[in-house]
């Protein structure tokens, strides 16, 4: 990997206001995934590959990241810095939307990323937890959504967002499969471990 190019892909990125993973939530990641072998990763919401680049610093030896994107221009973008990064051949892009992917897919991932529309997320919980193998971990960044989630304030137009947000909460807290923490980090960040 090629580390100074990765952080010019950061600045980049910030400076088009493309919301990346931030650093405190890549953190508790590298964190979480430390003793964790992880040959398959799959991220729904590629953007510009910022995270998927990080991410392939967690793979095993031979592991690899698939990743969705359904903006063609990103994924344009995403090549070109996966190029740069050195880190082509560890990632793969699936170009489309993530909700008529998902449900092609037949491998199984041992870290399942979820980024993308946050009306989605408890579809993309039903696709993920299909997905996932027997002591995967599933990560849904954005959780908390700048407050809004824990708020009581339900008014903005982001409603049917945050309602879907506060039902992804549900059902992974509920779900006696899962060993769940919601943390601060970032946006929010859920973490659902499959027991
Ligand atoms: N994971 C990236 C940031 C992703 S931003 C990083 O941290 O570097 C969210 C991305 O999800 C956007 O680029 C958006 O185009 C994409 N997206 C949103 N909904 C989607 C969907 N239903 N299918 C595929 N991509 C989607
Ligand atoms: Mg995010």
């Amino acid at each position: 990997m090629n580390r100074e190019e990765l952080l010019k892909i950061k600045e980049e990125a910030l400076k088009e206001h493309i919301p990346i993973i931030m650093d405190d939530t890549l953190n508790v990641i590298e964190e979480t995934l430390k003793d964790k072998k992880v040959d398959n990763l799959l991220e729904i919401g590629t953007a510009v590959g910022y995270s998927a680049i990080c991410f392939s610093e967690f793979l095993s030896e031979n592991g690899k990241i698939d990743t969705i994107e359904r903006d063609t221009e990103r994924v344009n973008e995403a090549k070109i810095n996966i190029k740069r990064a050195e880190v082509e051949g560890k990632i793969n892009i699936l170009e489309g939307d993530a909700v008529e992917i998902l449900p092609t897919l037949n491998n199984k991932y041992d870290v399942i990323f979820i980024d993308a529309a946050k009306g989605k997320y408890t579809f993309f919980l039903n696709e993920a937890l299909r997905l996932i193998k027997p002591n995967g971990i599933i990560f849904a960044d954005n959780i908390l959504y700048k407050g809004y989630v824990m708020s009581d304030y339900n008014k903005h137009k982001q409603r049917t967002a945050v309602r879907n947000l506060r039902e992804y909460i549900k059902e992974i807290t509920e779900n006696p499969k899962l060993e769940t923490e919601i943390l601060e980090a970032g946006d929010g960040l859920a973490i659902s471990k499959i027991k």
